[in-house]
């Protein structure tokens, strides 16, 4: 009886170990699977097609947001979870800081699981943000407070830090063959981002035109526009009403396809001026309000300054600084513009002057 009964009990503790274990892997595989979700496991249930090869970088064709495609992410809880809705907060963001929204839209859906992120569910906390002690992670009163502190971050990131390609932020977000990343799951952070990033659209800014570009620097300057040296515009009175005259104190540079292309410095100097002035709607309608639109200005030294208009979105951010040929924004056509180009001034002790004596080396081989 007493051997039967230790076998009974010998029994038992098999089954109630094995049962153990049993709960034990069930525990780990939910919560394996919940960290793969969060890093963007679910994109296969996204049903989004397969990469193309290549570089994968994808640009959106015309520079321009893809309404239709953004929408399909951010209307649709399937696709955004918690973040549906917040479309319109990421493209405000993106504004405000100079980002490219759908980089910034791409980066929110794919740390966030597609909006079913813990971080997002319990504390409003989209960029994962850490406290500073490194272990915590923030809490935020609500999800346009955990966008805008990310926006900061990617701010940071990209404009300040410089770190415009998706190979650049994934050596930050996701860095490979580190400690905390034994399953290598970062090494999925690059190829799902331009994935991610071209079926959105593809990129608008921060994309092949932040790249460098080669200019020809004579005599420490540069011309500012590698994709045309056509001038539509020359300094000095123009007609601009009828019967009106205004003086246009600067250089039109534009040619067909010209839009979305980059715009780089002059000379060596410190960007001092990276803001918006007057309406920053790009439109074809004529004169859609007054200003230069999106404009950087940078001062060179000896009381020289350059500025450059119509921008398609925020260029370099203010305090850099870049050398001639230097890539500073993209041609847009916001504020006082009726297509896109480059307004370009030369200013001399604050003011204006024709820049055409300057520039005249560059065009010579035309
Ligand atoms: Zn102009």
């Amino acid at each position: 009886m007493f051997r039967a009964n230790k076998k009974g009990w010998f029994i038992s503790g098999i089954t109630i170990a094995t049962l153990i274990s049993g709960i034990i892997f069930l525990f780990l595989t939910t919560i394996f699977l919940i960290i793969v979700g969060a890093l963007g496991g679910s994109i296969d249930d996204q049903n989004i097609e397969h990469e193309d090869g290549g570089s994968g970088v994808i640009c959106s064709p015309d520079g321009e947001l893809n309404e239709e495609k953004w929408e399909q992410y951010f209307d649709d809880p399937r696709h955004s979870g918690m973040l549906m809705g917040y479309g319109d907060d990421i493209i405000e963001l993106s504004e405000e800081k100079g980002l490219d929204p759908v980089l910034f839209g791409a980066i929110t859906l794919h740390e966030t699981g597609y909006g079913k992120s813990v971080a997002l569910r319990t504390k409003n906390n989209p960029g994962g943000l850490m406290e500073s002690d490194g272990k915590t992670l923030q809490t935020f009163n609500s999800i346009r407070d955990g966008l805008e502190a990310m926006s900061v971050t990617l701010y940071n990131r990209i404009i300040v830090d410089g770190l415009v390609t998706i190979e650049d932020l994934g050596n930050v977000y996701a860095p490979i063959g580190v400690d905390n990343d034994p399953d290598n799951l970062n090494e999925h952070w690059v190829p799902t981002m331009k994935k991610l990033t071209k079926d959105m659209g593809g990129l608008t800014i921060n994309c092949e035109s932040m790249k460098d570009v080669d200019m020809d620097v004579i005599g420490g300057r540069s011309w500012v526009s590698p994709h045309t040296k056509t001038i539509t515009s020359s300094f000095g009175y123009r007609q601009g009403c009828g019967t009106c005259t205004t003086l246009h104190k600067g250089i039109d540079i534009a040619s067909e396809g010209i839009k979305g292309t980059p715009i780089t410095s002059f000379a060596d100097g410190k960007v001092t001026v990276s803001d918006s002035s007057g309406t920053t709607h790009d439109s074809n309608l004529a004169n859609m309000g007054t200003g230069y639109g999106w404009y950087v200005e940078i001062d060179h030294g000896d009381g020289i300054k350059t500025r450059y208009g119509h921008m398609l979105s925020k260029g370099i951010a203010e305090g850099r600084v870049v050398k001639a040929g230097d890539v500073i924004g993209t041609v847009g056509s916001t504020g006082a513009s009726t297509g896109p180009h480059i307004h370009f001034e030369i200013l001399i002790d604050d003011e204006q002057i024709d820049p055409m004596s300057h520039v005249i080396p560059f065009l010579a081989d035309q």
